[in-house]
């Protein structure tokens, strides 16, 4: 293969010979876990084609709608097609739903009363959650409102603690969430088959309980969503996977019908539900980029995958492993240094299409004990299902990577991560050229 012109643009865009070559080799290597990744993209492809023509998506669903947005036919046909990908009754997608954060305090504070009980039974929940549930005191948290929470921690190895879990489910318990992925902590991300074990633990002891999944960067990894496994909730975001990256905002909560109902009526008000809430304008991106998601979610595993490669073969620890499952999008690796931190994410935005001459440095940020520096170059502010990276300065100094709308400018981006910190000092020339 000629690849002479690609050489010599990788060569404008500041990539030296040995990276490139690193990255070829590292590459050819992975060719079989590409062609899983691809094929789960094709069937998932196909399991949103056949939502979209189920539901007969035309023209009319690209339309705006403003004011109360009554018969909204692009919104309620959406949330038809999401309920068709993910097999449940009911599904409801709003860009009034303003992040993943947002679209799970709704689908809690819809579906819990006071006097009831929250369990998590995966340990501690993502850090925005701390403040819904109340676990941190919060205003207007669900523990305001008098819904109590227990947790259970999991087993050294990541996994679930069943006679703790069996313990804590009561007659109070109400409603169980479970988080699929790992989030900024080192516990594994969880299959869809294992989140399937956990449901079906405790539907056995408590059948009447609600089992809701947050869903957040797992959606089209793989072929089954928790929905299909028994998980009467499942929620997300869509700047993340299911928007594909054309969503400039919004969040799903996809399950069964009088649990969705709730939410709506939460959402907007008791008695308007569903009906009220005008899409302006945003359908089209909604339901391209759902449409584009799982081919984009294969472009980020790619990415995940071969960033992990590259960092484990410099010796670097990384999770998941280079040859482990996946189960979301998210790589941590561990570097080591708040240089080498620095040095990966300044190259991760020198990669980016948008705001690449912007130099980022670690800042303070509320909610985190450390400085924090984070790399995005993104169209849609904040998104992480297009490329960029973040790390906490503070030990064990580990960079958490995601997203890349394309494989090609994934790949680009992990290998620019390397430049920078080879051209920082942080990694030696030496040590890529003696793995060639
Ligand atoms: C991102 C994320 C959230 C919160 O979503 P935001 O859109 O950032 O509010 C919740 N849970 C998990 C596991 C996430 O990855």
């Amino acid at each position: 293969m000629d690849h002479t012109a690609s050489e010599t643009i990788y060569r404008q865009l500041g990539i030296s010979e040995e990276i490139l070559k690193f990255g070829r080799k590292t590459e050819k290597e992975l060719e079989a876990r590409f062609l899983e990744f691809d094929q789960t993209a094709e069937y998932n492809q196909l399991k949103v084609l056949h939502a979209m023509q189920e539901n007969r998506v035309n023209e009319g669903c690209f339309q705006y709608a403003s004011g109360y947005g009554y018969n909204d036919q692009g919104r309620d046909t959406l949330e038809a097609v999401y309920a068709s990908a993910f097999h449940t009754e009911a599904a409801l997608v709003r860009p009034q739903i303003t992040c993943g954060t947002h679209a799970l305090a709704l689908a809690l504070s819809a579906n819990l009363r006071p006097g009831d009980e929250l369990v998590s039974p995966v340990g501690k929940p993502y850090d925005t959650l701390e403040e819904v549930i109340g676990i941190r005191p919060s205003r207007g948290s669900l523990a305001e409102y008098g819904i109590t929470y227990r947790q259970v921690e999991l087993l050294d190895n990541g996994y679930f603690d069943y006679p703790a879990i069996e313990q804590v489910l009561t007659d109070k318990t109400r409603l169980v969430t479970i988080q699929r992925s790992k989030g900024y902590q080192t516990r594994p991300s969880y299959s869809v088959a294992e989140i399937g074990e956990l449901i079906s633990f405790i539907k056995a002891r408590r059948p009447d309980v609600i089992c809701m999944v947050d869903n957040c960067y797992g959606e089209f990894v793989e072929r089954l969503e928790p929905s299909d496994v028994g998980a009467d909730l499942v929620v997300g975001s869509l700047i993340k996977n299911p928007g594909g990256g054309l969503a400039p905002i919004g969040g799903y909560i996809v399950g069964k019908e009088s649990l969705i109902e709730n939410c709506a009526c939460r959402l907007t008000s008791p008695g308007l539900g569903r009906e009220v809430g005008a899409s302006l304008g945003v359908m089209q991106s909604f339901y391209q980029g759902f449409f584009l998601a799982p081919v984009v979610v294969c472009s980020a595993l790619k990415g995940a995958v071969f960033a992990a490669n590259i960092y484990e073969k410099l010796g670097y620890p990384v999770v998941p492993g280079g040859g482990e499952d996946r189960h979301d999008i998210i790589q941590a690796v561990t570097l080591g240094s708040a240089e080498g931190v620095i040095a990966f994410c300044k190259g991760i935005q020198a990669a980016a299409p948008v705001d690449s001459y912007v130099s980022p440095e670690p800042w303070a940020m509320p909610g985190y004990d450390s400085d924090v520096i984070m790399a995005a170059g993104a169209f849609v502010q904040g998104s992480s299902i297009e490329l960029s990276a973040d790390g906490p300065i503070k030990p064990p100094y580990a960079v958490y990577f995601q997203g890349g709308l394309t494989w090609h400018h994934a790949r680009f981006g992990i290998l620019k991560s390397l430049q920078s910190m080879v051209d920082a000092g942080a990694i030696s020339m030496e040590k890529i050229r003696s793995l060639l």
